[in-house]
């Protein structure tokens, strides 16, 4: 077959917290939506909480496992250091003042390759950024942007705009990503940025090479990133491509709202390639999305034990 493109990131899963901390932080300090509330597949009484934009478009989904007890991990090298969303390059004041607001210190704006950023972390210690962007109105998901009482759709997180990796070497991970498809675009100090396609939401995947200890995963730490593909022959194509440059491949798992595999990359972090459908509107229409706890029908039978051993979250 033609090699497929990946277009961007599919999702960004993440270590959390209290559950109800992280469902204020990111639906009403950041007025994402919540698009889905299930349960880790592999641990049951914990939650698996996504958050995104009206419909869950792929490029925009941030998804936690909060475990309340959860020790803090530890930034460095081999992970995930942010993750990025893009807002108009007119709303950065607007978001400086809102966080603020709401007792969230942020760092003073910088700029990444022209453009704004604004830097700060969640109650967990996750680290963000809002980059501001002339294209942010140009993305294909442009039409399902979520907007809150507060937070305008003008000012809205569209998706987004990617993540940066910190690594011992960036090498072998750009080489990968080109194997990927994806597109060197530019470097600026140490940070070099590569780019899928340029109107998908969540394009952009900087490596920063810094010579660090490496880190561990605990709470606060970005789990693995995942990468978009249009169906299962595409995932194929990946699952040997990959596993032909010698990097070992999972097999194929069902996650109910996309199929993934996985691999890690040659500087340590975990990459996923996720299938776009079946999505998050498969089980519950659009204007429910995120309001009851949707359960896959191998975990149905065990819903009154699941729902008693849940913290309880509103
Ligand atoms: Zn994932």
């Amino acid at each position: 077959m033609e090699t497929p493109d990946i277009p961007g990131l599919h999702h960004v899963t993440i270590i959390s917290g209290d559950p109800q901390q992280n469902i204020d932080f990111y639906t009403k300090v950041l007025g994402l939506r919540m698009v889905k509330k299930t349960v880790n597949f592999d641990d049951n009484f914990t939650y698996h909480l996504y958050y995104g934009d009206r419909v869950g478009s792929p490029g925009t989904i941030i998804t936690f496992f909060p475990w309340p007890q959860a020790q803090p991990g530890k930034n460095g090298t081999g992970l995930t250091k942010s993750t990025a969303y893009m807002i108009p390059k007119s709303s950065m004041d607007f978001w400086e003042k809102r966080l603020k607001k709401h007792g969230v210190s942020t760092e003073p704006i910088t700029e990444r390759f022209g453009e704004p950023v604004l830097q700060f972390q969640d109650q967990d210690g996750v680290y963000l950024d809002l980059i501001g962007s002339d294209s942010a109105d140009q993305l294909s998901n442009a039409d399902q942007v979520w907007s809150t009482d507060d937070i305008p759709e003008e000012h809205a997180i569209r998706a987004f705009h990617g993540v940066t990796l910190n690594l011992e070497s960036v090498e072998p991970t750009k080489d990968l990503l080109l194997l990927m498809g994806y597109t060197y675009e530019d470097v600026e100090g140490n940070r070099h940025r590569l780019q899928g396609k340029e109107s998908e939401p969540g394009s952009i995947i900087d490596l920063v090479e810094i010579s660090y200890e490496p880190g561990s995963m605990g709470k606060g730490i970005v789990h693995h990133i995942a990468f978009r593909c249009a169906n299962d022959k595409e995932q194929a194509y990946w699952q040997e491509t990959i596993a032909g440059a010698g990097i070992p491949v999972t097999e194929v798992r069902d996650r109910q709202y996309f199929k993934s595999i996985y691999f890690q990359e040659p500087g340590g972090v975990l990459f996923e390639i996720a299938t776009d459908p079946p999505g998050f509107t498969s089980d519950e229409p659009v204007e429910s999305l995120g309001s009851e706890l949707k359960l896959p029908s191998w975990l149905e039978s065990r819903r009154k034990e699941i729902e008693a051993n849940l913290p309880i979250v509103k």
